[in-house]
């Protein structure tokens, strides 16, 4: 043998154990067969990226998080919650993201103390600008915008408030990630009785129904979404939560085809777009594969205390954590039918599993990712050379 196919052997041989589905691997063959019965076989390939995770700025409840992260093969992961700028939260999450490098990535969150009085847009966007300085690659907006927040005059401010329009032109200018959470699911909406399908969690979750004459249909807040994505074509908004809209693909499918700077991601839903059709989910995802990030909205807390996608009734440990990301591989990556989905809580339902291309899961887990969050540069660095997607 020459040296150099003694390399092209050892690189062959390295590739295999690093990147998983050689010629010859039981499960890449499985897999490139389509004949999976349960088991996800994508995984004995290159870690995820987590695009949706809250991990409290502390080293106990960080250790926690990358326990289970490496369990389960998520490698790099985006924390939502960076906090208001300036504040402790921010301030730990920042030095948080040094210490970590390249596998974390912060959105940080508005103050919305003083929303609407004068000044007060201003100096949202200066924070913003400080943001981004400091290697802030995103905003997140959580949904109490529409559902919580007061302007000056008492009411709720909506979506679209005009008032706003600086703090969305701000992220297109500096490149911010505009993450965005409107509303919340259909059935929030809806009578907290025995017959609403999200009964059960929403005893736990009390302060989740927003049913009521004082609270906008789920309607009118879908619209401000829309209003305010035409408004603003420089940002790109990721609309998490399957388009904040999982109960109706076709509005997602429609708003990711009209806005080109619009992606979504699959945080905590796939209980809910798991109930469409297998084919027609899987159309979907093919369809929109360059726009859909995957997302778990797994929630670690300054406790160490884990949230799985919902409320609970009981402290989820180490090995329900695995068994939440493992029920996401599964929905993906195989095509079993009648499974339970990650977030049991969210509907006493099953699914049928996605069944996506590999080259479909590896935009989804990794290049999509890559291409729109790890593209922004830090402080100080240069942005990486972008894979061919
Ligand atoms: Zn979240």
């Amino acid at each position: 043998m020459t040296r150099n196919h003694e390399m092209l052997v050892i690189t062959a041989i390295l590739g295999c154990a690093v990147v998983g589905g050689c010629p010859g691997n039981d499960a890449s063959d499985r897999a490139a067969k389509g004949t999976l019965t349960g088991q996800p076989t994508w995984h004995l390939g290159r870690p995820v990226i987590d695009s949706h995770a809250h991990v409290a700025p502390n080293l106990p409840s960080l250790a926690r998080a990358l326990e289970v992260f490496d369990k389960v093969g998520i490698g790099r992961f985006v924390v939502k919650s960076g906090g208001p700028v300036g504040s402790p939260r921010y301030q730990a999450t920042m030095a948080m993201q040094k210490v970590l490098g390249d596998r974390m990535r912060v959105f940080v969150n508005l103050d919305w103390q003083g929303a609407g009085t004068p000044g007060w847009v201003d100096q949202e966007v200066r924070a913003l600008e400080q943001a981004r300085k400091d290697g802030a690659v995103g905003v997140k907006i959580f949904k109490n915008l529409g559902l919580q927040v007061r302007g000056t005059d008492g009411k709720l401010m909506t979506p679209d408030d005009p008032q706003l329009d600086p703090i969305f032109e701000a992220c297109g200018r500096l490149g911010l990630i505009m993450a965005w959470h409107v509303a919340d699911p259909v059935a929030f909406f809806k009578p907290v009785t025995p017959d609403n399908e999200r009964y059960e969690e929403l005893q736990v979750a009390k302060a989740w129904s927003f049913y009521g004459p004082e609270y906008p249909s789920f309607d009118t807040l879908m619209a401000a979404q829309e209003k305010r994505i035409a408004r603003h074509p420089k940002t790109t908004f990721l609309l998490i939560h399957m388009g904040n809209n999982a109960e109706d693909l076709g509005y997602v499918d429609r708003l990711l085809s009209t806005y080109p700077n619009v992606y979504t991601d699959t945080s905590a839903r796939i209980p809910e777009f798991g109930r469409h059709p297998a084919a027609q989910v899987r159309a979907f995802f093919i369809r929109n594969q360059d726009r859909i990030l995957f997302g778990s909205d797994f929630i670690v807390d300054g406790t160490g205390s884990m949230q799985l996608g919902s409320v609970s009734h009981h402290e989820p440990d180490i090995d329900d954590a695995v068994e939440f990301f493992t029920r996401h591989w599964r929905y993906f990556e195989t095509d079993a039918t009648q499974i339970d989905h990650p977030t049991p809580i969210q509907g006493n339902w099953k699914v049928d599993a996605a069944h996506l291309p590999p080259d479909v899961l590896t935009k989804l887990y990794v290049t999509n990712a890559e291409r729109l969050i790890w593209s922004i540069p830090l402080p100080g660095t240069r942005p990486p050379a972008q894979p061919a997607n």
